[in-house]
């Protein structure tokens, strides 16, 4: 595949920005490769600056639940736009976004909106530190709650796919009070929170973990943080930013019938324009400023043409049959992943629930990020590297997830599983699979 212009706005990129991106895991470097410059996406597939088209299997990291370019939200962004794009003053729109998460999302009776997921789960620890008095969050390992400083204690994602412990530039004592758990260990949660017994403000957890690739909550896990929580009157805080509105409209909260305190949202609720929110009960997010005390503000929040891009996507995943319909899609896909990989004999294991999934090369169990680090990073390397001359782009690391959009045809899917089968067999006549 010729990726020569890719290859030249690559160069040219990295002289001016740092590492030639802006988001460190677009650099590709953890699987030594150039990375693509899109000129354009169109439903399942993205355009590159050579002309070259791709199935896309990154949704822009999860907001492009309904495919690239809708034309119903498109359509409600050039609308927005047209009446200005910045008022800094309140708009009907935010009202209307705010009511459509309100009466999707079991947790949310009352929200915050911000610019990214970042804000989002940087804004509700404040919170649940101001109203429980407390200073010390409890996180797990190989979960990504965005870039703020306490969190960038053993974190997935880019972090995660850099190998890099937490941060330089991050002081010691702004992490002193995060404690990083192993996830869908119950145990150890359950031994610190007695230990630090009404010192601990949240446990924020991402309920379905997505960004170590995908691990699945364990039967009781999330059960057994919502119970530890309130008994110690710590605020349990789901960072739905991948999963709201991608596995249920009520996110995984609602899948597993456990309501946290405090709600993270970004990525759908922005349908590709820069959004997040935060909201838990009326009692709780009263104590938001200016009602409250608790300061959090923003120039471009509520944002109108983010928040009619976010509205117009959320509507069209209201109707019904919307996530069968997806999930029936997630199920080919993954399941034809496993089966596909199973027939050249190479052990995998595929972590999947609804849209969302991953495939390690490790024969599982794949429970926690201890687990996923084992998987052969070599063999995905390759793996990755055929997909894409292949023209299936997946995201450029073994510790993201793969979603799967609307947009998305059977034929689609089988041609990924197609391709995906020839890239196995070329793994295990290269000796890669040992
Ligand atoms: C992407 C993500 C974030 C950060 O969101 P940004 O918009 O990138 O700041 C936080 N939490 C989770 C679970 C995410 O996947």
């Amino acid at each position: 595949m010729n990726i020569s212009t890719s290859r030249k706005w690559f160069d040219q990129a990295a002289a001016i920005i740092p590492g030639g991106v802006n988001s460190p895991v677009r650099a590709c470097k953890s699987v030594d490769s150039t990375p693509l410059f899109i000129t354009s996406a169109q439903g399942a597939t993205l355009k590159d600056a050579d002309g070259n088209t791709y199935l896309d299997y990154v949704a822009s990291w999860g907001p492009m639940i309904l495919g690239h370019a809708h034309p119903e939200v498109i359509a409600a962004v050039k609308k927005a736009a047209d009446m200005g794009t910045s008022y800094g003053a309140p708009c009907r729109a935010e009202i209307e976004l705010a009511e459509l998460i309100i009466d999707c999302v079991p947790g949310i009776e009352m929200v915050r909106m911000v610019n990214s997921g970042t804000e989002a789960t940087m804004s509700a620890v404040r919170l649940a530190r101001a109203i429980t008095g407390r200073d010390k969050i409890i996180k797990f390992d190989g979960c990504y709650h965005g870039h703020a400083d306490a969190f960038l204690v053993a974190a997935g994602s880019g972090v995660a796919t850099l190998g890099i412990p937490g941060s330089p530039g991050v002081p010691d004592s702004f992490v002193q009070h995060t404690l990083s758990l192993p996830f869908n260990n119950l145990e150890s949660v359950t031994s610190a929170m007695d230990t630090l017994h009404g010192q601990v403000a949240a446990i924020i957890v991402e309920p379905i973990a997505g960004n170590m690739g995908v691990v699945l909550p364990q039967d009781g896990f999330l059960t057994g943080l919502r119970n530890l929580c309130t008994k110690h009157g710590t605020l349990l805080v789901f960072d739905e930013v991948i999963t709201g509105f991608r596995v249920a409209l009520g996110g995984a909260q609602q899948l597993y019938g456990v309501t946290p305190d405090l709600t993270c949202l970004g990525k759908i609720i922005g349908g590709g324009l820069p959004v997040g929110a935060y909201g838990g009960s009326k009692t709780i997010m009263s104590a938001v400023a200016p009602e409250g005390n608790v300061y959090q503000a923003g120039t471009l929040s509520g944002n109108p043409v983010a928040m009619a891009a976010g509205a117009a996507t959320l509507q069209l995943l209201k109707k019904t049959n919307f996530y069968p319909e997806l999930e029936q899609k997630g199920r080919q896909l993954f399941t034809g992943l496993r089966v596909a990989a199973e027939k050249e004999g190479i052990k995998v294991t595929v972590n999947f629930i609804a849209s969302m999934g991953s495939m390690f090369f490790h024969p599982g169990p794949v429970t926690d990020f201890a687990s996923v680090k084992e998987s052969n990073s070599s063999a995905f390397i390759n793996f990755y590297k055929y997909m894409r001359e292949s023209g299936i782009y997946l995201a450029p690391s073994a510790f993201e997830a793969a979603f799967v959009s609307a947009a998305h045809t059977p034929a689609d899917l089988d041609k990924t599983i197609e391709a995906a089968s020839t890239a196995f067999k070329r793994l295990v006549s290269s000796g890669e699979m040992g």
